[in-house]
């Protein structure tokens, strides 16, 4: 029975006192009587308390939420919504039958499988390798899992507090804020909004959206992700030797996120950082077949720690991260690893070829409807994401604003890293009416003011 001001917890045959709480005695039980405001005597893990704010896109969810919440009839038209990178066309047929198959398996006992291969179904490692690094890495190497954004954070649980790691400034927030989590970082700097102890690498129209890494600070980890999210920057071979050379000359391991590799088109850009010699001994890869299949519900990654990647000390790194997998994973579903063999298929492979195309259209047409709005606009080139330049305005604003008057979701740039102030992404992750529909809105906007 819950009171107004008292909670009633029951704890059956024991009878416990308290400092604060005198015991009451009812049919054998022993109850507690808690106080509404009880608290633990665990202190807080310090560093939540540096995270800045919740993390991204729930932020935005609550003020999309707020808004409908004040508008409730939305200007007489639905929310479209180009912010949060969610794929929204169903999973294609071939793919979808790996899944279901995986499932009927389980209903049979001679095909009913438990608890399986922690790092994943060794034919699944075989094709991976095989089908999207050439063999280029072993099947050994392989480590499937269920996404990419997990794999990130169990990367930073391996790694531990004590290492300096850099991000490309603006990038993906779960670098930043799995480092903060980790305990790798001091507190936010209020004059820059950056944490100390986390080397930024501003990437900008200047510079290419490539950091001039000779000018920065000394990082143990190198986060990098190409294309990019946020800003839709492809990084070119040129580029991408320029970054591991600098690992390998300062010792450093970077963290190369893969995640949007099937969107490169352009012939001759890397869609694996494998591609570049000397990546072996000195890059971690994580990817994912969230925008590769529309997984992002079903969740199958994987990540790729070469066994030539050693620690100062010699020790293979591909060892700590199988004991982390051992220890704070189970394996992926069996049912999704099914779907992600299907995947593989020269069918499955066909068929995320076209929902790649359909998606790179998208990017087009937002990416023409921000220029036509009078925007110099990045990205939308062999990735799903526009980013356009709003020549110094505020993010949050040119959110609020495009939600309140055209309402459609974008994602501010800010959301992304300092550096991301600015800008404002447009995802190409919608349907092809919802792209039109809100390219119509947007021009409109833009070309009444
Ligand atoms: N990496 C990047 C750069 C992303 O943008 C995302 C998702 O948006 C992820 C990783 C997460 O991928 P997953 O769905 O596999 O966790």
């Amino acid at each position: 029975m819950v009171a107004t001001a008292t909670v009633l917890a029951v704890i059956a045959g024991i009878g416990a006192t308290t400092a604060f709480q005198a015991p009451a005695s009812a049919k054998g039980r022993t109850f507690i009587r808690l106080n509404a405001e009880h608290k633990t005597s665990v202190a807080r893990n310090p560093n939540f308390a540096k995270l800045q704010g919740g993390y991204l896109f729930p932020e935005i969810g609550r003020r999309r939420a707020a808004y409908l919440k004040e508008n409730p009839d939305t200007g007489g038209q639905p929310i479209i919504s180009l912010g949060i990178g969610d794929t929204t066309m169903p999973i294609p047929e071939h793919i979808l039958s790996g899944l279901a198959s995986s499932v009927t398996k389980l209903g049979n006992k001679d095909t009913y499988t438990g608890y399986g291969d922690g790092n994943g179904e060794a034919a699944l490692r075989e094709k991976i390798a095989k089908e999207l690094y050439g063999n280029r890495i072993s099947p050994n190497e392989v480590f499937v899992s269920d996404g990419a954004k997990c794999d990130i954070a169990r990367l930073q649980l391996m790694l531990g507090a004590q290492v300096v790691t850099a991000v490309q400034d603006p990038s993906y927030p779960v670098y930043v804020d799995t480092a903060v989590m980790m305990g790798q970082t001091g507190e936010v700097d209020p004059a820059t909004s950056q944490f100390n102890n986390i080397v930024y690498m501003p990437c900008n129209p200047a510079n290419g959206w490539f950091p001039d890494l000779a000018s920065l600070p000394h990082a143990d980890v190198i986060h990098f992700c190409s294309p990019n999210n946020p800003t839709g920057a492809c990084a070119t071979r040129e580029q991408l030797t320029q970054l591991v050379e600098h690992a390998l000359a300062k010792g450093s391991i970077i963290i190369f996120d893969a995640a949007y590799a099937p969107f490169i088109r352009t012939e001759g850009t890397p869609k694996s950082i494998y591609e570049i010699p000397g990546a072996e001994k000195c890059a971690i890869e994580v990817n994912s077949f969230s925008k590769y299949a529309g997984f992002t519900g079903v969740r199958l990654g994987w990540t790729i720690v070469p066994d030539g990647l050693t620690y100062a000390d010699g020790s293979k790194v591909r060892d700590d991260y199988n004991r982390v997998m051992s220890t704070a994973f189970n394996g992926a579903s069996n049912i999704v690893q099914g779907g992600g063999m299907a995947c593989l298929d020269p069918e499955g492979l066909a068929e995320i070829q076209a929902l790649i195309s359909y998606y790179l259209e998208n990017a087009q047409i937002l990416k023409q409807c921000a220029e036509d709005c009078g925007f110099e606009v990045h990205g939308g080139e062999n990735a799903p994401y526009v980013f356009v330049d709003l020549k110094g305005a505020s993010s949050w604003d040119m959110f609020s604003k495009i939600l309140s008057e055209a309402q459609v979701v974008t994602i501010p740039g800010a959301g992304f890293g300092p550096g991301g102030e600015g800008f404002l992404r447009l995802s190409a992750f919608a349907s092809r009416a919802n792209c039109i529909e809100a390219s119509a809105r947007l021009v409109k906007l833009f070309k009444k003011n």
